[in-house]
């Protein structure tokens, strides 16, 4: 089997002014290619640590993080963000996309960290807005478009270039209940071709979409299960 994402004994200790806060006590777990993973858990109890870690945004205090079977542990600065940049793609709750760039401009963002952006590049810019639902948007500017729609241009930035797995922070914390159900549906039909997808949510509605649930407390896995009868979000939206 392959794997995705291989976490063995992973802690972190944030130090802020002389306190210690102890975000991740030593959590293990491996993510096979092609899995569906929603990471839940109350609010403190390390989702956003984690999701960071594994999206080579910090790094741990201790512990061992392999991505795609490389040990993230022996790479330099320059070398993690290009780990970054080529295998994971990374989704906020937030959008986080650049207010003066086009959609079309946004998608095109993560390329920047590979050098020159060649029509090549373009096309497959247009062919994901095309694919997420963003047709007569591509030359709109965030303010522009519903949160939906920016978060589909947030979709399709972290598909840019080509990555093994996608990290979502809380993708859907900002969205109608609507809105919520067809960003699962993208996120489903690219878990069906493939796509290894990791989510954090706290919302139930959203985490019965996923293959598996990971529950985290206090910066521990609670518990770690397979969803029997998951609900399919592109069932509902063809309905
Ligand atoms: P969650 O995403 O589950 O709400 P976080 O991973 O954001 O939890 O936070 C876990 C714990 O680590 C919390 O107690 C939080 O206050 C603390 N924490 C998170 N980021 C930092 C930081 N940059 N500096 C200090 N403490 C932090
Ligand atoms: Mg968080």
């Amino acid at each position: 089997m392959k794997f995705a994402v291989q976490v063995d004994d992973l802690r972190k200790v944030y130090r802020l002014k002389g306190e210690t806060v102890h975000a991740l006590r030593g959590v293990s777990f491996d993510v096979p290619e092609g899995d569906y993973v929603a990471i839940m858990g109350t609010s403190g109890s390390g989702k956003s640590t984690l999701l960071n870690l594994l999206g080579c945004l910090d790094r741990p205090s201790q512990g061992k993080i392999l991505l795609g079977g490389y040990d993230t542990g022996s790479l330099s600065d320059d070398e993690l963000s290009q780990m970054r940049a080529a295998r994971v793609g990374i989704i906020f709750q937030a959008y986080n996309l650049i207010q003066q760039l086009t959609v079309l401009e946004n998608i095109e963002v993560p390329l920047y960290y590979r050098g020159k952006v060649t029509p090549e590049d373009r096309r497959r810019c247009k062919e994901l807005a095309l694919m997420v639902g963003l047709k007569g948007r591509l030359d709109h500017r965030p303010m522009q478009l519903s949160g939906g729609q920016q978060q589909r241009v947030a979709v399709a930035r972290s598909l840019i270039n080509n990555p093994d797995y996608i990290l979502a922070d809380e993708p859907t914390g900002n969205l109608d209940s609507r809105t919520t159900e067809e960003i699962l549906a993208l996120f489903e039909r690219l878990n069906n071709e493939g796509r290894t997808i990791i989510i954090v949510t706290h919302e139930d509605d959203v985490s019965e979409h996923a293959r598996r649930v990971m529950r985290m407390s206090d910066g521990e896995i609670a518990s770690d299960y397979q969803i029997e009868n998951r609900r399919s979000a592109l069932a509902t939206a063809a309905s």
